[in-house]
């Protein structure tokens, strides 16, 4: 994937460290859902939002068997904690950068 998509989930990952929620999109003021954090706007490309969500789809680790989680279901449902989503970013990062 192109380090734009790195970077982006980098950006995104930067906005659940200054706040995370659950079952919404902004839960409280200053607090975003990953499929929040994740919205960069018309400005990013097709590809790269695309990209993006592959990268969290893949590296979800859902902890509910048997369930197809998309974004906004495992934010709300598998996540525990700011710092379970912080890893999950990471995990996404990771697998960027791994991809060609
Ligand atoms: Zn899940």
């Amino acid at each position: 994937m192109s380090d734009d998509v790195v970077s982006l989930l980098q950006r995104a990952k930067e906005k659940i460290a200054a706040g995370w929620g659950q079952g919404d999109y902004e839960p409280e003021p200053g607090l975003v859902c990953a499929s929040k954090a994740i919205q960069v706007g018309a400005a990013c490309p097709i590809q790269d939002q695309y990209d993006m969500g592959v990268a969290l789809a893949k590296t979800m680790n859902c902890d509910s068997p048997g369930r197809r989680h998309n974004i906004p279901h495992h934010n709300d449902y598998c996540l525990r904690t700011q710092a379970d989503a912080l890893d999950w970013f990471d995990r996404a990062i990771a697998y960027a950068k791994e991809q060609p």
